[in-house]
C-alpha cells in the first residue's frame, strides 16, 4: 500500500517559475495543517518529502481504505519525466493529425518497434534533451512535451506533487492545488512502483 502513489503534475510552468509555484503550493499545505513543513526521511522514490500533517485527514477519500495511512509529499523542481510506476505506455497521439500509435502488441506487452522512436524521446528529455522526432503518420515534427499518452501514462514537466501511500485525494484538494498553479495545465498520475 505504501508504494502507491498519486503526483499532481504542473506541465507548463516554465523552469524559471518552478520553484516559486512549488513554494506557494507548500505554504499553503504547510499552514492548513496537511503536511508539515520540514522534511523527513517519509517517501519512496526520493530523499525527503514533508509529512502528513494533522489535517491531512480531510484531503483524502479514507472510505475504501484499511489500516492507517502514514507517507509523505514529495516536491519534484526540474525537468522530469513523471511517470505511472508499473507497466508500459499503450499508445501514443500525435498533436498534429491526432493518430495513435499502438505500443501494446497482440501479446499485451510492449510492442518493441513501435517503442523504439519514443523511448529517446522520454529518456533523453529526463536527462536534459530535446528529441524531436515525425509523426509516423503525417510526418510533421512533434516536440517532445507535444506528445498526447494513453491514460496520461508519462507526463513532462518541471514541477509535481507526488502523494506517497495516501488514500485517494480528494478532488476538491486537487483543485486546490491547481488554483495555485497560476492557471497552468495539470496532469494527475497515479500508479505503483
Ligand atoms: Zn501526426
Amino acid at each position: 500500500m505504501g508504494d502507491w502513489f498519486q503526483t499532481i503534475v504542473d506541465v507548463e510552468a516554465s523552469p524559471e517559475e518552478a520553484g516559486a509555484l512549488a513554494e506557494g503550493v507548500l505554504s499553503w499545505l504547510v499552514s492548513s495543517g496537511v503536511v508539515a513543513a520540514e522534511r523527513t526521511d517519509c517517501v519512496l522514490g526520493a530523499e525527503l518529502g514533508h509529512a502528513s500533517g494533522p489535517r491531512a485527514g480531510e484531503v483524502v477519500d479514507a472510505s475504501g481504505w484499511s489500516g492507517p495511512w502514514q507517507g509523505g509529499l514529495a516536491i519534484k523542481v526540474g525537468r522530469t519525466v513523471f511517470d505511472a510506476g508499473q507497466g508500459d505506455p499503450t499508445a501514443v497521439t500525435c498533436p498534429h493529425c491526432s493518430a495513435t500509435v499502438e505500443l501494446m502488441g497482440d501479446d499485451f506487452t510492449l510492442d518493441h518497434q513501435a517503442w523504439e522512436p519514443f523511448r529517446d524521446v522520454v529518456h533523453d528529455w529526463d536527462e536534459g534533451r530535446d528529441v524531436v522526432i515525425p509523426c509516423p503518420s503525417c510526418g510533421r515534427p512533434v516536440e517532445p512535451t507535444g506528445w498526447r499518452w494513453a491514460d496520461d501514462y508519462f507526463a513532462f514537466g518541471h514541477l509535481g506533487f507526488t502523494f506517497w501511500g495516501w488514500p485517494p485525494l480528494r478532488t476538491g484538494f486537487v483543485d486546490g492545488i491547481t488554483a495555485r498553479l497560476a492557471g497552468h495545465r495539470v496532469v494527475f498520475l497515479d500508479g505503483k512502483l
